[in-house]
């Protein structure tokens, strides 16, 4: 690639193969991302993106759009297309009389978050705090708050974007209205997002935690309890169960260590006082290993998990379940839980419903989960023996749960290369396709989980 002549109209850096900090630029968040670009590209502004955009087109290139990297291990090498790292466009602009706050495309969650709570508004990330705003929000956004305001992509007011042809469109529901609703669920393969105007709420604090008790014998009474208590829950309440294995390392908590663990966690979108009575029952059942509940600002929420704030390797993949009966329970019990022998950190069980399950006039592809329960499970595969043992692990907790799965799974949760025909109902992927034949015909963009016209 000619870095010069992508630098006359960038201001930005392109690095190119064979350059110093080669292996570090071509680098994803997820460390078992093996990306070999043509080139990284670093752009600054909206601006830069049409440059890199034009320069790709004119030179048979592609494009491919990365804020963190935490979803590459669903994407190829990406040979033969300019990786564009949107790291450095880090505006942030809050609107406290309308409610909305704008990010630019390198902003991550634990960014937005703080900047948004210092007006008492809230933003709808999910459970770890360096995720980026577009991949999350491109591909759903399953966060604390979605069984009460539903995914991310869903209080998307406008989004920023330049399109195959190097146009800059800032696409609503008035402009563009077919690739407003494209871009919100149906991944990034329809543009470059350049920045992304949110509706947040207002919601000065929460009242959440995780009730941590040891897994083992009594992981089926525990693990049942969770699902007989979830099903009552008003939406305001959105609560997670957990199998975690946590490694031995400085972060992580001393009497978490290296010991089968099960976390039930909740966040309660009201006060305190009315919080304490409704985690209640998943706080008697035995002596917990710790118990995080507290009230706190919604930024607080991304600690909760406990998850990682820098790279690591990782292989994430999922089911849907349409119902969770207990035989349903007892296979993910006997294919997650310590006996089974599983190498994953976590599998987890996140509650849907409430306004996750409500298709909203409006709303974008993905417009609501249709589920009861979505499973998540997630290793770190330190090595390539690890890496498959993960895999089979996942297959199997897959395997074992298909008979309550639907036929489509979360976008965002399936972080290893998947066919695109699980993951869309098939009356949705023939709309996404004509989007992505009118706005880019020549499949010069490509997202993980991409479209393609082939
Ligand atoms: C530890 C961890 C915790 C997670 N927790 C949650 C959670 O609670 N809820 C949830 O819903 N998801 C969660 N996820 C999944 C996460 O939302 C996806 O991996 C998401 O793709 C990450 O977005 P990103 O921008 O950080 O990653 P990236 O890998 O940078 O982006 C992912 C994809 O988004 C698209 N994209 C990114 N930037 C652009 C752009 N500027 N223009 C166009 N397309 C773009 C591309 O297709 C890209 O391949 C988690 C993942 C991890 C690793």
């Amino acid at each position: 690639m000619d870095k010069d002549a992508v630098n006359g109209n960038f201001a930005g850096t392109v690095v190119s193969p064979g350059e110093e900090n080669w292996d570090q630029a071509r680098a994803a968040w997820n460390l078992a991302a093996d990306q070999n670009p043509a080139a990284v590209a670093y752009p600054e502004s909206a601006d830069d993106v049409v440059a890199a955009v034009n320069f790709a087109r004119a030179n048979g290139l592609g494009v491919a759009a990365q804020g963190t990297g935490h979803g590459a291990g669903s994407r190829g090498p990406l040979d033969g297309s300019i990786l564009l790292k949107t790291e450095r466009m880090k505006a942030i602009e809050i609107d406290a009389d309308n409610g909305v706050g704008r990010y630019e495309a390198g902003v991550l969650w634990m960014e937005a978050n703080p900047a948004a709570g210092e007006h008492g508004l809230a933003n709808f990330s999910g459970s770890a705090p360096d995720v980026g705003i577009v991949g999350y929000t491109t591909g759903g956004g399953f966060g604390w708050l979605a069984r009460r305001y539903g995914l991310a992509c869903n209080n998307v007011r406008a989004i920023e974007l330049v399109t195959a042809d190097g146009e800059q469109r800032r696409v609503d529901a008035d402009h563009n209205a077919d690739l407003f609703w494209a871009v919100r669920g149906g991944g990034g393969s329809f543009g470059v997002v350049t920045a992304i105007e949110f509706d947040l709420a207002e919601l000065p604090e929460v009242f959440a935690g995780s009730v941590i008790y040891p897994a083992g014998e009594r992981s089926r009474e525990i693990i049942s309890r969770y699902f007989e208590w979830a099903p009552a829950l008003p939406d305001d309440v959105t609560s997670i169960a957990r199998f975690l294995q946590l490694p031995s390392l400085p972060q992580v908590p001393e009497p978490l260590r290296e010991k089968p663990l099960i976390t039930l966690g909740a966040c309660y979108a009201g006060p305190e006082s009315e919080g304490v009575e409704l985690i209640q029952p998943i706080r008697e059942l035995g002596e917990p290993v710790m118990d995080t509940f507290q009230t706190m600002p919604p930024f607080g929420l991304s600690a909760v998990h406990m998850e990682p704030d820098e790279p690591v390797p990782g292989v994430v993949y999922t089911a849907s379940l349409r119902e969770a009966p207990q035989e349903a329970i007892d296979s993910f019990i006997e294919t997650a839980g310590p006996e089974s022998g599983s190498p994953l950190l976590a599998a987890e069980i996140r509650q849907c419903g409430g306004a996750l399950g409500e298709s909203r006039e409006g709303a974008g592809a993905l417009s609501h989960l249709d589920a009861e329960y979505v499973f998540c499970g997630i290793g770190l595969p330190m090595s390539p023996e690890m890496g498959e043992a993960i895999n089979r692990q996942l297959d199997a907790v897959c395997e074992a749960l298909e008979p309550w799965s639907t036929e489509s799974c979360y976008l965002n949760f399936a972080d290893r290369p998947t066919d695109i025909e699980a993951i869309f109902a098939p009356e949705t992927l023939e709309r996404l396709r004509d989007v992505k034949r009118r706005y880019d015909p020549d499949g010069l963009i490509s997202g993980n989980h991409n479209i393609s016209l082939a």
